[in-house]
């Protein structure tokens, strides 16, 4: 059984969320000290002033909230999906607590909630949003630099705008929910299909009574060997099997207990020819066994052990008597032709009965 996807695995996105986080350092790092080398022209502080400020005093706190929720993110992994999420929304407090000047910049928060929508989990949109809002009122009514920046009717934009944000997180978390379960669908669909084939092709093959190969691929087999024997020299040989007497066993016992024998014989067949060998109900009471990568004198010596067996079996079906077969035998010969092949091994099949049955003979 294949093993089923689990959808849900987050460690690969943690791990790639806490790489981007760590690259994000030095971008910020970057970024920041473009700012202040560019707006520092029109500051009177001095340059190392405002480069600690706004530069080394946030990178710090970045780096040491980063490797806290790194820290903890490899102790707690269970939890790892929140860890993450409250070790962003951390990191983004450290930028609007130190630029609470810099206009929008509470919306880092909303980048907080699209960061968790990436889960593909609605309750952890829903948790980043209460955490992010809650956040940003503290800010707003606690924190005097930041309040001061923000006029009244940035609040109602911003929450009408972060509002819209989780709408569409959650609106992606379900149109991706609906992808995936037709994904499920069709490649579960798709991997029935592929069963049934094999199962159709198995049925097209083999004889429903004895779950040997059946007349049909008999020939295909045949027409195959006899095309690759004349590319490269192989050596096969043919046996056909009639069961002796078979009418009469019918007739005292039956046509089930006929089945059931006609069954059994068939198993031998298959249990005591080698493993490059075929076997094939042909028809009827007859069968018939391709044998391949043996010469003609031990392939004979393979058939016709198993036709002895096969008379010292007894059925209880039967009164535990016995019955026996007749096998007739042929060689391939290069350029002898399927139909000759047959034929011949028919002949001695025939040959076979007429001395009286129970014997294997290959033709010469
Ligand atoms: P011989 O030794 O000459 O082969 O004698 P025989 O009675 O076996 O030969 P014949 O061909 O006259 O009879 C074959 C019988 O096999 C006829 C038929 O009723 C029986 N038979 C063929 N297929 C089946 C089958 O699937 N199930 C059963 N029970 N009998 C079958
Ligand atoms: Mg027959
Ligand atoms: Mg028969």
């Amino acid at each position: 059984m294949q093993e089923q996807k689990d959808w849900n695995d987050t460690k690969g996105l943690n791990k790639l969320i806490l790489k981007t986080s760590w690259l994000m350092v030095f971008i910020i790092i970057f970024i920041s000290a473009a700012g202040v080398i560019i707006i520092n022209q029109y500051n009177d502080k001095s340059f190392f002033q405002v480069m600690s400020s706004y530069v080394f005093l946030p990178t710090l706190c970045t780096v040491v909230i980063l490797a806290l929720t790194h820290l903890f993110y490899v102790l707690f992994n269970r939890w790892g999906d929140y860890i993450l999420t409250v070790g962003v929304l951390a990191i983004m407090h450290v930028y609007i607590i130190n630029f609470p000047f810099a206009p929008g910049i509470h919306y880092l928060l909303i980048i907080s909630v699209l960061i968790s929508a990436l889960y593909f989990q609605k309750q952890k949109v829903y948790f980043t949003s209460i955490l992010s809002l809650i956040s940003f009122f503290s800010l707003y009514f606690f924190y005097e630099p930041f309040s001061s920046e923000i006029a009244r009717s940035d609040i109602f934009a911003f929450i009408g705008i972060f509002i819209g944000f989780i709408c569409i997180s959650v609106g992606i978390i379900y149109r991706g929910d609906y992808l995936l379960k037709h994904l499920e669908e069709s490649m579960r669909s798709q991997e029935e299909l592929l069963v049934r084939n094999i199962l159709m092709d198995r049925e097209n093959k083999t004889d429903a009574l004895t779950g040997l190969y059946n007349h049909k691929t008999f020939y295909e087999h045949l027409d195959r060997l006899i095309e690759k024997s004349s590319e490269n020299q192989i050596s096969f040989q043919l046996a056909i099997i009639d069961i002796d007497d078979f009418k009469a066993i019918n007739d005292q016992y039956g046509h089930w207990i006929g089945d059931m024998v006609l069954k059994r014989v068939g198993e031998q067949f298959k249990l005591n020819a080698t493993t490059d060998d075929f076997v094939f109900r042909y028809g009827g009471e007859e069968f018939a066994v391709i044998l391949t990568a043996k010469n003609k004198t031990e392939s004979f010596q393979v058939m016709d052990k198993i036709r002895a067996d096969i008379s010292r079996l007894t059925h209880s079906e039967m009164d535990h008597k016995s019955v026996t077969v007749s096998i007739g035998m042929c060689s391939y010969e290069v350029g002898l032709g399927k139909e000759a092949f047959f034929k011949a091994a028919d002949n001695s099949l025939y040959k076979a009965k007429r001395n009286g049955k129970n014997q294997t003979i290959m033709v010469n």
